[in-house]
């Protein structure tokens, strides 16, 4: 969160500060004792953690609820805004499928003719490809069925429901609509949505938090459905440097799950500390 607040254009940024809110219809024993004072210290909450009092959940299934400020973001507007400061600061793009990445270092020995000049030979590979190259067994998709609805929403909501299914809403901002969700499920590669399963996100999402809702209206307004892959990987994401033989440092950033978004500046650290730990331990030792 530190460095979303950090960014003096949050909002070219499209990042929007707002409530988020947790409901739990199972709570384990780590939630039933979280009180404001232990999130602050243990957790690093900020200090408008609030558990809430049983008065204020939408019905009787939820056991434990809890708000604090966050933040969403609006992925368009995010990338887009990282992009123009990438190529602002020299930085040059161009798109191509690869299969491995010794092809990545072949292609920039052999020159990129997108770029319109020689470029130099590069002195390590980052591999963020999500789901990675298709050369590590331990990554799998977590397909997510969602929804955009036209509303706005104050508060980004999520609820745990109690056969392990979840209802939440991440709204975009900026007049762009709200998220409704949505499915987790590992290893389906089908990218066709399933109206019934929309039916459901926004019915379960309308009964968690009615508040959503313009007066007098029952019903969420739904945009499209979207399809999404999580790029998992059992065991965590793969943070680490590989010398490939023959080609070059590879530094690995793939596997993150459902979050991506939330990770990202701790990641790119990681994969900045790792080629900058590689190329002084290359420099000593040609000296
Ligand atoms: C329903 C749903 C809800 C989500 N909710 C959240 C959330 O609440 N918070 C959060 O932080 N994240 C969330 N995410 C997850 C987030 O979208 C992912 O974690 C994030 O996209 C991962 O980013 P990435 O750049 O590592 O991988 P990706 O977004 O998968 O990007 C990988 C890139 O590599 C490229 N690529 C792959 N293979 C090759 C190849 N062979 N050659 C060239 N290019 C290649 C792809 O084209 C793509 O551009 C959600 C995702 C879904 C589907």
């Amino acid at each position: 969160m530190k460095h979303f607040q950090s960014q003096n254009q949050a909002q070219q940024a499209g990042i929007t500060f707002l409530k988020g809110i947790e409901y739990l219809e199972t709570p384990g024993p780590e939630y039933l004792s979280l009180t404001a004072e232990r999130a602050s210290q243990e957790l690093g909450l900020p200090g408008t953690f609030r558990v809430l009092r049983a008065d204020e959940f939408p019905d009787d299934k939820i056991k434990w609820g809890c708000e604090y400020d966050t933040w969403c973001v609006n992925p368009m507007q995010y990338c887009l805004f990282l992009l123009g400061q990438v190529i602002a600061r020299g930085g040059k793009v161009f798109k191509r499928e690869v299969r491995s990445t010794a092809e990545v270092f072949q292609l920039f020995s052999d020159g990129v003719k997108e770029f319109g000049e020689t470029v130099p030979k590069a002195d390590a590979v980052v591999n963020a490809t999500g789901i990675g190259l298709g050369d590590d067994e331990l990554v799998f998709p977590t397909r997510g069925q969602t929804c955009l609805v036209q509303e706005p929403c104050e508060a980004t909501v999520t609820r745990q429901n109690a056969d392990g299914s979840w209802t939440f809403c991440v709204p975009r901002g900026f007049g762009a609509g709200t998220i409704i969700g949505g499915t987790k499920e590992p290893d389906n590669w089908d990218p066709k949505p399933d109206p019934q399963v929309r039916e459901r996100l926004l019915r379960a999402f309308e009964g968690t938090y009615p508040n959503m809702l313009a007066e007098g209206k029952s019903r969420l307004t739904p945009v499209r459905d979207i399809v999404g892959r999580r790029p998992t990987r059992k065991g965590g994401l793969r943070l680490e440097g590989e010398v490939v033989n023959g080609a070059g440092f590879v530094m690995h950033a793939y596997g993150l799950g459902g979050r991506g978004y939330e990770l990202s500046w701790g990641v790119a650290e990681g994969v900045v500390e790792g080629i900058k730990g590689y190329l002084e331990k290359e420099r000593s030792s040609r000296l």
